[in-house]
């Protein structure tokens, strides 16, 4: 007898096609436990910088009947970006997160997600209405990924699949199509606490909790104006994110690696050359990131990223890159950062560029970095 495939298994089936590596379903009842969770998490400050994390918002995501009148079920999607880096760029380099190397994960998820949507009137028999959600709206991705068992919650805050670890992108659709929904994983981090311990600015401060403020990805990519002195020597090389509680999960070490062109680095952006981005124009920042997610952190939040990376590299090569920083960057945050790398990498050029720009009646704020920077250089072993 000839037996139909379920309604179920033909819209997984598209969802696949349209270039998604697992596709999930659950209902659309809220998630209660995760508006718990995430309330508490916004009131006691863990949330802090992300003024648009309200209590508000939280409840919207955790209730997908709110988003979309007439829902019954959510179809959860997520596609690899577990690309290979094989560049060698030579010169003085930073770190950029994994989920940033290629093509802006909006555009091209979007994208895919509308061929999905497109597709599913002819499967279901008639029109669908459908919202669609790729970390853009008010949606908690990661509860409805759990529940629709395409991964489980990881203490690093990420959903980590069997096959696809945590490097993946989440997206969902609501619809009003009813569909039997998957059961959860039966799977979780057991007793390991890798990311926990080797986050280096203890950012995970309970299992499954973040302290934002710690978070290097947040500083380097949220966290708009200066980054406070005591917290510029955790960022280490990271100019755009942070991948540490990452690599280091065991089940990412087991993940299978994607080929899709749309997220394989483009040329001189896993490892970009520090000193080329302090040269960055508005225009040439525009240009060279437009089709990246590197574009959020802006033109002016990269290059103080590349400023304390450099600090923390010290390598004596970059000071004549950071005294021109220091002494002609238009912005005084960019001066004082500059100051303070300048320190950190000390030696008798660090030390001569900084006496250089004293009492040259700059911003208040400068000056007080670059006496701060003059008597760390003096103090560091190479100073003389
Ligand atoms: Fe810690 Fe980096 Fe993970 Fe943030 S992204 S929690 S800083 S390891
Ligand atoms: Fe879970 Fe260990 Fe991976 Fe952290 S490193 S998310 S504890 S499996």
């Amino acid at each position: 007898m000839d037996s139909q495939p379920s309604l179920e298994s033909r819209i997984k089936k598209l969802g696949l096609s349209c270039g998604f590596d697992l596709v999930g379903i659950t209902s659309a009842d809220p998630f209660e436990r995760d508006e718990r969770a995430a309330v508490e998490r916004v009131r006691s400050g863990l949330m802090d910088g992300l003024p648009w994390y309200t209590e508000d918002r939280v409840r919207k995501a955790n209730r997908p009947r709110e988003l979309l009148e007439g829902a019954q079920s959510v179809v959860s999607l997520a596609v690899s970006y577990n690309a290979r880096d094989g560049s060698n760029n030579g010169g003085i380099t930073g770190k950029v997160a994994r989920y940033a190397w290629g093509t802006d994960y909006h555009r091209v998820i979007k994208r895919r997600l509308r061929s999905f949507v497109d597709g599913l009137p002819a499967i279901v028999g008639r029109e669908v209405r459908t919202r669609v959600f790729v970390d853009d709206g008010p949606m908690n991705d990661r509860a409805a990924a759990e529940r629709a068992g395409v991964g489980w919650f990881g203490k690093n805050t990420n959903v980590l699949t069997s096959t696809h670890g945590s490097w993946v992108f989440l997206s969902q659709v609501i619809t009003d199509i009813p569909l039997r929904p998957d059961a959860p994983l039966r799977k979780t981090c057991g007793a390991c606490t890798s990311c926990i311990a080797d986050c280096p600015t203890g950012a995970i401060v309970a299992p499954y909790v973040v302290d934002n403020r710690r978070c290097i990805s947040y500083l380097t990519i949220e966290h708009r104006g200066g980054i406070p002195a005591d917290k510029r020597p955790w960022i280490g090389s990271w100019v755009f994110g942070c991948d540490i509680c990452q690599d280091v999960c065991p089940v990412n070490r087991k993940a299978v690696a994607t080929l899709d062109p749309e997220f394989s680095p483009g040329r001189d952006v896993a490892a970009p050359d520090l000193l080329a981005l302090l040269e960055l124009t508005d225009e040439e920042f525009a240009e060279r990131f437009r089709y990246s997610p590197i574009k959020r952190a802006k033109r002016i939040g990269l290059q103080r990223n590349a400023v304390v990376a450099l600090g923390n590299i010290g390598d004596p090569a970059a000071v004549p890159a950071l005294e021109r920083v220091l002494l002609g960057a238009a912005e005084p945050m960019l001066r004082g950062h500059a100051a303070w790398a300048l320190g950190r990498i000390g030696g008798r050029a660090a030390q001569e560029a900084l006496s250089g720009a004293l009492g040259a009646g700059d911003d208040t704020q400068v000056e007080d970095e670059v006496r701060a920077a003059l008597a760390e250089a003096a103090g560091s072993p190479v100073a003389g």
